[in-house]
């Protein structure tokens, strides 16, 4: 939203050394069936009038709102997912949080949620948050905690509003343990890959739609379209069958050209339908950078001759890139998945393998080796999260302690 001044006053921006903190009492129990997830959460009030509020960190609770909140009525509501890693000399790192930041904001601004902050401040109240889960924070490759920045509509939602915006909002973050553990046995990397279902019934995105942006509607309402035996569907948009993304991971084609090169097909951002991945960007970015002799890909293996390609890229044509053997392999990559490897398609009531490829492996130990610490892409990508141990501290139960 626009309006930065309300009443005369300029609206209060996000502020990190206003944060409130408050630590784990004495007595504190970890309820059944929530021993995976962090024990703090960060919340960051917001309302139209005075902007936003007091940051705080304390024990991780639950929420209440009215039974009207536009996040219960219209979900109105965005979220980001991202993940902290520990490297092997014990520091937390994450993964590009700008790019997480501004894509909360665009989702937001999407919903009329707002959308207004720097984005440093609220670096330093995650650091914080991090700082605080340290201990809980794997240290093996592909291990992390799981984070959950979440912004919604707390005010009624209902009814016939004078404007798009919200009256009341609330971020918060919270954090969880080995997500997708399990869920993706497939990935780890001797495996033939994950199976998809190519999914005609139901469309996740059209353009004009919400596709590309994070919100909580995207995800409710194509849940039942996954089949079982499958990992997840892989979406399909047009007449033609285009592939735009599978689940919520990006996906990428490998094929070989005419001209011999090694293309990475990956369907391009233009139309609004596919979610601007950060894992995909930083993937487009490694190997353009090696295919123009600018930095070559930090793991040996990716030959020199190779290009990525955004566009569409429809079932038949991966079909017939099966057949006459120029697709070399599939892979979808997103925060939670890393990079997996796609080995079989079911379209059309029947079935078809993809072949697996080397590169896939080289390409996800190169994101998580980035992540953790133990490659130097050169670009800053890994950022450092200071330590921060108010925990210790006499004191009362509740105490405002100063971010410097
Ligand atoms: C989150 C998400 C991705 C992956 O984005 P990353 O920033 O790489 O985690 C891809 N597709 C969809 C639909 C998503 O929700």
């Amino acid at each position: 939203m626009s309006a930065t001044k309300a009443n005369g006053h300029p609206l209060a921006t996000i502020n990190a050394s206003s944060l409130y903190f408050t630590p784990l009492p004495p007595t504190h129990v970890v309820s059944p069936g929530k021993e995976s997830h962090g024990r703090y959460m960060l919340t960051i009030p917001w309302n139209r009038v005075s902007g936003w509020g007091q940051p705080k960190i304390g024990p991780r609770q639950d929420l209440t709102f009215d039974p009207l909140a536009g996040v219960l009525q219209y979900a109105v509501t965005c979220f980001e997912g991202m993940k902290c890693y520990k490297t092997d000399q014990g520091d937390i790192r994450l993964f590009r949080p700008n790019k997480n930041f501004d894509r909360l904001k665009r989702s937001a601004a999407r919903l009329g949620l707002p959308c207004e902050w720097d984005n440093d401040e609220l670096l330093q109240l995650f650091a914080k948050l991090m700082a605080l889960e340290q201990p809980l924070v794997p240290n093996t490759d592909g291990s992390n905690l799981y984070i959950r920045p979440t912004l919604l509509e707390t005010s009624e939602g209902f009814g016939i509003k004078e404007d798009a915006y919200a009256g009341e909002a609330l971020l918060y973050v919270v954090t969880t343990l080995n997500l997708g553990k399990g869920l993706y046995p497939s990935s780890e990397p001797d495996s033939k890959g994950i199976k998809l279902d190519a999914c005609k019934e139901f469309i996740r995105a059209w353009p004009g739609g919400t596709g590309s942006y994070k919100l909580g509607a995207n995800y409710g309402t194509v849940n039942i379209s996954k089949k079982p035996g499958y990992a997840m569907s892989l979406w399909l948009h047009g007449q033609e069958d285009f592939i735009s993304e599978a689940g919520a991971m990006n996906v990428f084609i490998i094929k070989e050209a005419a001209d011999g090169y090694l293309e990475f097909t990956t369907m391009s951002l233009s139309n609004g339908i596919v979610l601007p991945g950060v894992t995909r960007e930083s993937i487009i970015e490694l190997l353009e950078d090696h295919a123009s002799g600018k930095k070559d890909f930090p793991i040996d293996g990716v030959p020199k001759k190779i290009r990525v390609v955004e566009r569409d890229i429809s079932m038949p044509e991966i079909i017939a890139g099966l057949e006459d053997g120029s697709l070399k392999g599939m892979f979808g990559c997103g925060t939670g998945v890393v990079v997996v490897q796609v080995g079989e398609i079911q379209y059309q009531s029947k079935t078809y393998t993809i072949p697996s490829n080397p590169i896939i492996k080289i390409l996800r130990d190169t994101i998580t080796g980035i992540q953790r610490g133990k490659i130097d892409e050169g670009k800053s990508w890994s950022f450092k999260v200071p330590e921060w141990n108010p925990e210790g501290k006499e004191g009362d139960a509740e105490e405002h302690v100063t971010a410097a």
